[in-house]
C-alpha cells in the first residue's frame, strides 16, 4: 500500500464511510450491523468493527478494510476506492495517484465542471431574485413554493438571452471546458465545424440536478411558456463528464437521511412532485425524472432501503416507464407498496389541494404491489369466463416470476388465484416451472469458535501496546508449540497472526474462512483479553493436549501388558509418570 494510501486508510473512519452507502446499527462495544450490500439478506450479518476498521459479512463471507468495501460497492479497482475514499475525507489527491495523464485531465476537467455548474446555479438563482426573474417567481408562487422552499432547491431562472450565462462564465473557464459543461449548445458551420456557443436554456426555470454529495453537476428548465416558440416543456443537461441520466436518483443527496429514518423511500416521477413532496415535509422522497429506472438507480437505491412506496402518475403514458421502474425494484427484492391518490391526482397537486396529512394517510394506505396487480389484473379482464381468467393470470405471472423470494411467489399466486377464482394447482404448476429457472441464494457455512480459539484470536489480534504482554504470551505459545494448537479449526489464522510482528492483523489473514473465524472473534469484542485470561486459554489447550497423550499412553500400556513387553511397558509408564506431573503442575 502507497503512503498515501495508508495515509487515507489511518484518516478514514470506515464506520462513517460504510454508512454512506448503507444503514448500521450499533451492535456491540465497537461494532456495528446492517444488510450485507454484496448479497441479498433480510436479517444483518454485515458487520463492521469500528476500532479495527474492518468489516466482515457472516452471510456471504468478504471481508476487507475501507478500501475493499469501497471498491466492491463501486465496483472499481484499488487505486480508484483509495481515490473515492480520499474525497469522501476532504483529503486532496496527490497527482501521482492518478495512474494515467489523461485520467488526471479528466479529473481536472470534472472539478472545473463543477465550479462551472455551482456558478451557474448561483447565477440562475440571483437572476430569478431579480427583475428579469418577476414572471417565473410569480408562476412558482402559483405552484405553491415559497422562497424557502425556492432556496432548498436552488431553483433559479435562466432570462431570455443567448448569452448572458456564456459572458458571466467565459472569464471562469475556457472555450472547450464550456463546450463540455452541457450549458451550452452551437450550431454545426457549413464547413462541419463548430459554431459559436451560446446558452442552452433560456426564458426558464431552472432546477438543479445534484450528485449524492448534494454538488450540482446539471439542470432541469421549465419552460415559462407554452406554445410552439417556447419549445419543449422540459429541456435537461445533455450528459456530460459529470452527469449520466442513469446514474442519478432526484433528491438522494437530500432525502438519504429520511429514507433510512423512514426505513422506506418514497418515489415519485416528477421533480416538481417531489419537490412539492418534500416541502411539506415528507422527507424520503426522490423522483425518477419521468423514464424507466436503470439497474444502477436500483443499485444505488438498494444501499439506503429496500422498502419503496410507489406514486406514479396514473395516466397511460407513466404507466409504461412506471411499470418497467417496479418491474426492475421486484427482481431485485425490494418491497414494493403502490399508493393511489383519489380523482387521479398527481402528488404535487393532491398535496396542495388536500393536505399533507391526506397524503401522508394515503401513502399510508398503500397496497401491497401484488394486491394492487390482482386488481388491475381484474379491472382489465373482468368477468368470470375461462378466456378472460387466463387472459388475467397471463398478465400476472410475468409480476410473480420476477420476485426473488420463493415464499413472496408462493403468496403472490396464492392470492391470485384466490382473487380470481381460479384453481390455484394450475398458477403454481406454472410457478413451479418459473421458479426452477431462478438461483436461490447461497448459504454459506456459519463460523464457529471455542471460547479458547476466540481468547486466543483477540490475543494475537492486540494492537494496543498497553497490552503487549497477553499478546506475548500468545504469539510465545503458539510459534513454540504449534502441536498444542494444531487441532484448533483456527489453527491457520493463529501461526498467521503469531508471525505479524508490527502489522495490522487484518492484512495477515487471506484465507475466506480462516478471515470469517477471526472476523467472528473481534466483531463482539469488549476489549483485549488479560494476560490471566491468555495464560488460562493456553493452559487449558495444554492440558487437554496432554490428557490426550495420557489416554493415548494408557491404550499403548494396556497393550504393551497384554504382549508381557516390559521394556516398552517400562518406558511408556515413565512417559505418562512425566505427563501426569505436567499436568498436576498445570492444575495446580
Ligand atoms: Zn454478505
Amino acid at each position: 500500500m502507497s503512503e498515501f494510501a495508508q495515509s487515507v486508510k489511518q484518516q478514514a473512519d470506515i464506520v462513517k464511510i460504510v454508512e454512506g452507502y448503507i444503514r448500521l446499527r450499533k451492535a456491540g462495544a465497537q461494532n456495528y450491523s446492517g444488510l450485507c450490500p454484496f448479497h441479498k439478506e433480510k436479517s444483518p450479518s454485515f458487520s463492521v468493527h469500528a476500532v479495527r476498521q474492518f468489516f466482515h459479512c457472516f452471510g456471504c463471507g468478504v471481508s476487507g478494510d475501507v478500501f475493499s468495501f469501497v471498491g466492491k460497492v463501486e465496483n472499481v479497482g484499488f487505486p480508484e476506492a483509495v481515490r473515492i475514499v480520499a474525497q469522501k475525507c476532504g483529503i486532496p489527491l496527490p497527482k501521482r495517484e492518478y495512474s494515467s495523464p489523461e485520467e488526471a485531465a479528466g479529473a481536472r476537467l470534472r472539478g472545473k465542471l463543477l465550479d462551472l455548474h455551482e456558478a451557474a446555479a448561483s447565477w440562475f438563482e440571483e437572476q430569478l431574485r431579480g427583475p428579469e426573474g418577476a414572471l417565473a417567481r410569480e408562476y412558482l408562487a402559483g405552484r405553491g413554493l415559497t422562497p424557502e422552499g425556492i432556496k432548498t432547491f436552488r431553483i433559479g431562472y435562466a432570462p431570455d438571452s443567448f448569452n448572458a450565462l456564456r459572458d458571466r462564465l467565459s472569464g471562469v473557464a475556457d472555450n472547450e471546458t464550456l463546450r463540455a459543461s452541457g450549458l451550452f449548445a452551437w450550431k454545426e458551420q457549413g464547413d462541419g465545424s463548430q459554431g459559436p456557443i451560446y446558452d442552452r436554456f433560456r426564458k426558464r426555470i431552472t432546477f438543479p440536478i445534484s450528485n449524492e454529495s448534494g454538488r450540482v453537476i446539471a439542470f432541469t428548465a421549465r419552460a415559462l411558456e407554452t406554445g410552439e416558440k417556447a419549445g419543449a416543456k422540459y429541456i435537461n443537461s445533455p450528459e456530460t463528464p459529470l452527469y449520466t441520466k442513469g446514474l442519478v436518483l432526484f433528491n438522494l443527496d437530500k432525502a438519504k437521511t429520511a429514507i433510512r429514518q423512514a426505513e422506506f423511500a418514497l418515489l415519485v416521477e416528477g421533480q416538481m412532485d417531489c419537490i412539492s413532496v418534500y416541502l411539506r415535509g415528507i422527507q424520503n422522497v426522490i423522483a425518477t425524472s419521468g423514464t424507466a429506472f436503470t439497474e444502477q438507480q436500483v443499485a444505488i437505491l438498494k444501499r439506503h432501503t429496500s422498502n419503496v412506496a410507489v406514486n406514479f402518475d396514473p395516466d397511460t403514458a407513466g404507466a409504461n416507464a412506471a411499470e418497467k421502474s417496479i418491474a426492475l425494484l421486484t427482481e431485485e427484492g425490494f418491497t414494493i407498496k403502490i399508493v393511489t391518490l383519489e380523482d387521479g391526482l398527481d402528488p404535487d397537486r393532491y398535496i396542495r389541494e388536500r393536505g399533507v396529512e391526506a397524503y401522508t394517510a394515503a401513502v399510508r394506505a398503500a397496497r401491497r404491489q401484488s394486491d394492487y396487480l390482482i386488481e388491475r389484473a381484474r379491472q382489465m379482464f373482468p368477468g368470470a369466463s375461462a378466456e378472460q381468467k387466463v387472459k388475467a393470470m397471463n398478465f400476472l405471472l410475468p409480476h410473480i416470476r420476477r420476485m426473488p423470494e420463493k415464499l413472496s411467489r408462493d403468496q403472490f399466486a396464492a392470492d391470485a388465484a384466490q382473487k380470481l377464482g381460479i384453481d390455484s394447482a394450475v398458477l403454481r404448476e406454472e410457478i413451479r416451472h418459473a421458479a426452477l429457472k431462478r438461483r436461490d441464494h447461497i448459504e454459506v457455512r456459519t463460523a464457529s469458535l471455542t471460547e479458547v480459539e476466540r481468547v486466543l484470536l483477540r490475543a494475537l489480534a492486540i494492537t494496543d501496546p498497553e497490552h503487549e504482554e497477553a499478546r506475548r504470551i500468545a504469539v510465545e505459545a503458539v510459534s513454540s508449540h504449534p502441536a498444542t494448537f494444531e487441532g484448533l479449526g483456527s489453527f491457520p489464522a493463529l501461526q498467521s497472526l503469531a508471525m505479524r510482528g508490527a502489522q495490522d492483523p487484518m492484512e495477515m489473514v487471506e484465507e475466506q474462512a480462516q478471515m470469517a473465524l477471526l472476523a467472528e472473534a473481534l466483531m463482539g469484542e469488549t476489549g483485549p483479553p488479560s494476560t490471566d485470561t491468555v495464560q488460562g486459554a493456553i493452559s487449558s489447550l495444554q492440558k487437554r493436549k496432554i490428557e490426550s497423550e495420557i489416554r493415548n499412553l494408557r491404550a499403548r500400556i494396556a497393550e504393551a501388558e497384554r504382549r508381557g513387553d516390559h521394556i516398552e511397558l517400562a518406558v511408556l509408564t515413565q512417559q505418562k509418570l512425566d505427563l501426569d506431573r505436567v499436568l498436576r503442575k498445570l492444575h495446580g
